[in-house]
């Protein structure tokens, strides 16, 4: 009864030899939902023997290439291994013009269907549910139109609680954003920058640190998950000793680190 994250790249604009930008794949009873797709998530597949026939549906934060250049050597890997079934791809309106130029350029034999459902809901709004998960995406706070996505384990009978997981990048602070994300066991919000460049992270729309950190413990999540590291900080460790003066349980994601969510 598997409820597990892989992390496939936690950098945030610029890769780095030990770090991929954006990409995580959440494995529920042997079916993946991949969350985002930065260039390299291919070899973070191997790497970490995820499966590319196994991926039910594809959701995407924003159209910000550190989130989305891996996209396309996906889709034509899945057609190399004569994927048939449609795949859902969620993600902004403003993908629509990039799935098409894919498509039309390289994408003309691809084996299956590429269906783009449009995110544009302002509140949390379901938009997928299978017979493991229940999905619902809720805006961001971003230059660009750009959504968190909250996963709800379904279909476990009587057996345990539910087990919850919810995605939050890129995003600057915004008060409503703890309330979508309460009491989930564990939340992933991105904290591209410790509090010294507070001023940056207002610039760009993203979070400090301490940002992330105040919304898990708004939340009441049962664990913080921190990623999308700024390539300006050398000292790594300062990212998770920042979010633990605020909240205890924060965990900095590494590349390839994979997060088990025990039952309750
Ligand atoms: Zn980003
Ligand atoms: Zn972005």
């Amino acid at each position: 009864m598997d409820f597990t994250l892989s992390i496939l790249g936690t950098a945030s604009a610029l890769p780095f030899s030990d770090r991929n930008p954006s990409a995580q794949a959440l494995s529920v009873r042997g079916r993946l939902y991949l969350i985002d797709c930065g260039e390299g998530t291919q070899q973070r597949f191997r790497q970490m023997h995820l499966s590319f026939v196994k991926v039910n549906a594809i959701f995407l934060s924003h159209m910000h290439g550190d989130h989305v250049f891996g996209l396309f050597g996906m889709l034509s890997t899945m057609s190399l291994y004569h994927r048939l079934e449609p795949l859902k791809v969620f993600a902004p309106a403003d993908f629509a013009p990039v799935l098409e130029f894919f498509l039309s350029s390289f994408g003309r034999d691809l084996s299956f269907e590429v269906e783009h459902v449009v995110l544009d809901m302002d509140e949390p709004r379901e938009i997928y549910s299978d017979k493991c998960v229940r999905v619902s995406a809720f805006p961001l706070n971003h230059k660009l139109p750009c959504f968190g996505f909250r996963f709800e384990e379904t279909g476990m009978g009587k057996k345990h609680e539910p087990r919850s997981y919810a995605y939050c990048s890129d995003t600057a602070p915004f008060p409503e954003l703890s309330g979508w994300v309460k009491g989930v066991d564990v939340l992933y919000h991105e904290a591209t920058y410790p509090v010294e460049y507070e001023a940056k992270a207002r610039q760009y729309f993203h979070s400090t640190t301490l940002d992330a950190a105040r919304c898990a413990a708004d939340a009441g999540a049962g664990k913080l998950l921190i990623g999308h590291y700024s390539s300006r900080v050398r000292d790594m460790e300062i990212f998770q000793s920042e979010c633990r003066t605020i909240f205890a349980e924060s965990y900095a994601a590494n590349d390839c680190d994979v997060i088990d969510f025990p039952v309750k």
